[in-house]
């Protein structure tokens, strides 16, 4: 599996592990699932969601990291309005939704925008509504039912541990640079 595309070649936030980049595939209120060809680096169409439900925030990856399932770390942006695909939003992270897919453990990074005013007391779970963690570990739980995959969820981990997660994910992809197991940013 390749990850050699432009957004792998964006460093992974510029005061990590608290402040990342986030890379946007699927803007919040989309049911649509955009996600970055590993081939060609275009945006992509994956396909349409089965249930009939939407992202709950902006929704994509932290480049040059890698998760335990293979892929980048995946990270949901709180925003008070959709950004686009291909968006790179420097996200302040504060909490960690945990579930497995298939099996294979696929975390994912909660973070709102760094500059956001509105934003600008969320800092910990705890300043995150009750009701929103609600809301996006019940599309987690359920986005995938109709397609007969069965998600299995953790619950919610405070900012600390995401930002260990995401210092994690960081080392994982370097390591794997090293052994070749996935191509070194194109050099810009
Ligand atoms: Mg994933």
């Amino acid at each position: 599996m390749s990850l050699r595309n432009q957004y792998m070649t964006v460093p992974p936030g510029t005061d990590i592990p608290s402040v990342v980049n986030a890379i946007v595939e699927i803007p919040k209120g989309r049911r649509s699932k955009f996600e970055v060809d590993k081939a060609t680096g275009l945006i992509r169409l994956d396909r349409f969601l089965y249930s009939s439900s939407h992202y709950p925030g902006d929704y994509g990856f932290i480049p040059q990291t890698l998760a335990e399932d293979g892929d980048a770390l995946d990270i949901l942006v709180m925003v008070n309005e959709p950004t686009f695909s291909g968006c790179l939003i420097q996200a302040r992270v504060v909490g960690l939704f945990r579930m497995k897919d298939r099996g294979l453990n696929d975390y994912k990074v909660l973070a709102v925008p760094d500059t956001d005013p509105l934003f600008g007391e969320y800092k910990d779970l705890q300043d995150v509504a009750g009701h929103y963690l609600r809301e996006v570990e019940h599309f987690f739980a359920t986005y995938k039912q109709l397609e007969g995959i069965h998600i299995e969820t953790g619950g919610w981990d405070k900012a600390s541990v995401a930002t260990a997660t995401v210092k994690e994910s960081v080392l994982r992809y370097e390591r794997s640079l090293d052994v070749g197991m996935v191509d070194p940013p194109i050099e810009t």
